[in-house]
């Protein structure tokens, strides 16, 4: 019963009838004086809801509780995370260019995919990179209830284990989607959820180019780059320009002094030790 309350979608359907409460009150003259008391809910509803759904769906918001999106540091490191697969041949393109400039990155992978091609996760795992959950059938969690939410974690937990033998301890929800009780599930599951600072919208091919500019003019210290070597359990889009767009974020940012690493070890940076 308590789960009405902490479910975005419920806590959207209340101020949706606070708003309707408060314009019929205005439109039926009730309580108008001295202030538009009907009027003045509504709009109260409205700003409310606006105020929750972004903070269920901004990445760099801690609303619903903390999530990881960057870290603060003086240090020029940047963590690479490719989402949605395994994804042949992409992943096995992506790990190509990663082990011939040495970069280890994370891999936030989708249950079904890594059922399918678990020799690819073992793959990233044996090359030094790190795994974290994105849910069994890439769903966003705000539309599930906590039964199905369990599921897509907990089968997506057990693929990689089985896979690789390492149980993840980092997740990303689908689209970075959350909510209070999205949150409180990764908690007793002891997962830290992991958003993003820099994002290019590879997963639209907009072209290698507009992938790498976007991505090199904003990342900053301690940042947390979204990719994709997948495309969901639909995989049907090609991924050759993320490909080809790692390759040369890569190569940009080295030549700028950055190092990379994974999410593990920029989230273990400590603040700023100068001197
Ligand atoms: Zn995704």
């Amino acid at each position: 019963m308590f789960d009405i309350k902490i479910r975005l979608i419920n806590m959207l359907g209340l101020l949706t009838i606070i708003v309707l409460i408060g314009l019929v009150l205005d439109y039926r003259n009730i309580i108008k004086r001295p202030m538009r008391i009907g009027m003045g809910l509504a709009m109260l509803g409205i700003t409310a809801g606006i105020f929750l759904t972004l903070s269920a769906v901004l990445p760099e918001n801690h609303v619903f509780g903390r999530v990881f999106s960057n870290k603060e540091t003086t240090q020029k490191v940047v963590a690479l995370t490719f989402d949605d697969g395994p994804y042949p041949p992409y992943t096995g393109q992506v790990l190509d260019v990663l082990k011939e400039y040495h970069v280890p990155a994370t891999f936030f992978v989708v249950g079904q995919n890594v059922e399918k091609y678990p020799e690819l996760v073992k793959r990233i795992s044996v090359e030094g990179h790190q795994l974290g959950n994105h849910t069994y059938h890439h769903v966003d969690l705000l539309k599930v209830d906590r039964k199905v939410i369990a599921e897509e974690i907990d089968n997506t937990n057990k693929a990689i284990v089985a896979a690789t033998g390492i149980s993840p301890h980092l997740m990303r929800p689908p689209h970075g989607f959350r909510d209070p009780a999205v949150m409180e599930m990764m908690a007793e599951r002891n997962l830290k959820v992991v958003e993003w600072s820099v994002m290019s919208r590879d997963w639209t091919n907009p072209g290698v180019d507009v992938i790498v500019e976007r991505t090199v003019n904003k990342v900053k210290n301690g940042s947390i780059v979204l990719l994709h070597d997948g495309d969901g359990i639909t995989s049907q889009a090609s991924r050759m320009q993320s490909v080809e767009a790692t390759r040369r974020i890569i190569q940009i940012l080295s030549a700028q002094g950055y190092r990379f690493v994974t999410v593990d070890e920029i989230l273990d940076k400590t603040e700023d030790v100068k001197g």
